[in-house]
């Protein structure tokens, strides 16, 4: 997916947070990539040695390297359909949105996953996945258009097939126009794998399985899907414990809490992620830590739509793996990492008090764990020699951080850093704010189009 990375890029005289298991930091340090790869890390400048063979020299001063972002959570084709129903809660919220997303096709799909996958690369990712569950009869290929958004863009992706069954006619909360049926999900989501999936240390792309949500898809949707995840290898994921309405619809139509119903049909494991668990029970946080089920915490989308403040702070403690989610775009209105980064700080501390979330935490949720969520943490995730060059560099010495002595302080509490570099395995997809392989403007101007096209459709 990627042009051919310059052979050696060297990054010297640079702040560094490795964000590795002794979460090594160095005030002035060095970064040589080569081959894609980090081969060398460590304190002050790089040796003079690797003058000869860079053929990239960047000049690492008032600039802080982390590990590139990792997105656990997002729906891309909701970039196109921000602004919609801007006081409601979840359910609210999705019963107004769903006659929209009914329009939904492949160009405004495309046109929606590349303008939202540039702006998450402008805020430091280097990796997303995709939720993508809207499949209109009349769409076409929607979830190929998102991977030719990624391709477009350059980022790692890790798109996962969707799906919804549970219309209103049999108790869900989605109108029939936008579910699919069971077996038909099923069929789709196995050809995706075979079609996408790259299990490869290397891969830029990786499909995982992703029933809705309890209020959206049948028991035999989740249990199908996770079969064939399972056959396959390939990661599970779905929404859970995101509102107390959640909740009370599980215990009228499953009479089990939603951690308890996930547990009878199988879906826990070090292959489960779920998005929000804002309203976990002390058994769920447990017994999430004893399987290694992660979790993806967004917290601007939780805040948007009053849905609460998830415990992260306990389930950090307890050991559940916890990665930063933006959540689609119809309910964060934005989109960008650094600012999820900044409202996890926050939110934590205003459910948990001053010290219950440090700068390095967040850090460290945004980057290594959410490389764990993925499943992609032994080559990315962390600054160490071996692992894949997915690198963003900040500047920190400008008029946002230049009176601030810590850097990684001045990127998690302050305001956005300018984002000078980002590599996706040492290829450059940002340089000094803007993107390489595509213009801004043009994204901004096929995404204005399409959420047009899409709110005509709609009749708003
Ligand atoms: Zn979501």
């Amino acid at each position: 997916m990627c042009a051919a990375a310059p052979s050696v890029t060297v990054i010297s005289g640079c702040a560094i947070a490795t964000v590795d298991a002794q979460a090594s930091e160095y005030p002035t340090g060095h970064l040589v990539v080569e081959g894609g790869r980090i081969v060398e890390v460590g304190a002050g400048p790089a040796h003079p040695s690797w003058r000869e063979r860079a053929d990239r020299w960047v000049d690492g001063t008032g600039l802080l390297a982390t590990p590139g972002f990792v997105n656990t959570h997002h729906h891309l084709y909701q970039w196109i359909t921000r602004g919609y129903a801007q006081d409601e809660t979840l359910f609210g919220w999705l019963t107004s949105l769903y006659p929209v997303w009914a329009g939904i096709d492949e160009e405004t799909v495309e046109a929606a996953a590349a303008a939202n996958l540039g702006w998450m690369a402008l805020s430091g990712t280097t990796l997303t996945t995709d939720h993508h569950y809207v499949f209109p009869q009349a769409g076409g290929d929607v979830l190929g258009a998102t991977i030719e958004g990624a391709r477009t863009i350059g980022l790692r992706f890790h798109p996962t097939r969707g799906s919804m069954d549970l219309g209103t006619s049999s108790g869900g909360l989605p109108p029939e126009s936008v579910v699919q049926k069971t077996d038909v999900a099923l069929a789709a989501t196995e050809a995706a794998i075979a079609r996408w999936h790259d299990p490869s240390p290397d891969s830029m792309l990786q499909i995982a399985v992703a029933p809705c949500s309890p209020f959206s898809v049948t028991k035999d949707l989740m249990t199908g899907a996770a079969e064939i995840a399972r056959a396959h290898g390939a990661r599970m994921h779905t929404h859970l414990c995101e509102t107390l309405d959640e909740e009370a619809f599980c215990l009228e139509k499953y009479g089990r809490k939603p951690g308890e119903y996930v547990e009878d049909l199988g879906w826990l494991g070090p292959d489960v992620w779920f998005a929000h668990v804002v309203w976990p029970t002390t058994e769920d946080i447990a017994r999430f830590a004893a399987t290694g089920t992660a979790v993806a915490h967004c917290p601007t989308s939780n805040a948007r739509l009053g849905s609460g403040i998830a415990p992260v702070a306990d389930m950090l403690a307890a050991g559940v793996p916890v990665g930063l989610g933006v959540d689609g775009s119809a309910s964060n209105e934005s989109g960008r990492m650094d600012e999820e980064l900044h409202q996890a700080l926050l939110v934590a501390r205003l459910r948990g008090g001053s010290t219950s979330m440090s700068a390095r935490q967040v850090l460290a949720m945004a980057t290594m764990g959410g490389a764990r969520v993925l499943g992609r943490q032994q080559d990315l995730g962390s600054l160490e020699d071996g692992k894949l060059a997915d690198i963003a560099l900040w500047r920190v010495d400008g008029v946002s951080g230049v009176d601030i002595t810590d850097p990684v302080c001045a990127l998690v509490f302050g305001t956005r850093s300018p984002l000078e570099l980002l590599l996706v395995g040492g290829v450059p997809i940002v340089e000094h704010e803007q993107l390489v392989r595509a213009d801004i403007g043009d994204l901004a101007a096929r995404s204005g189009a399409a959420s047009a096209m899409l709110a005509k459709r709609a009749g708003r």
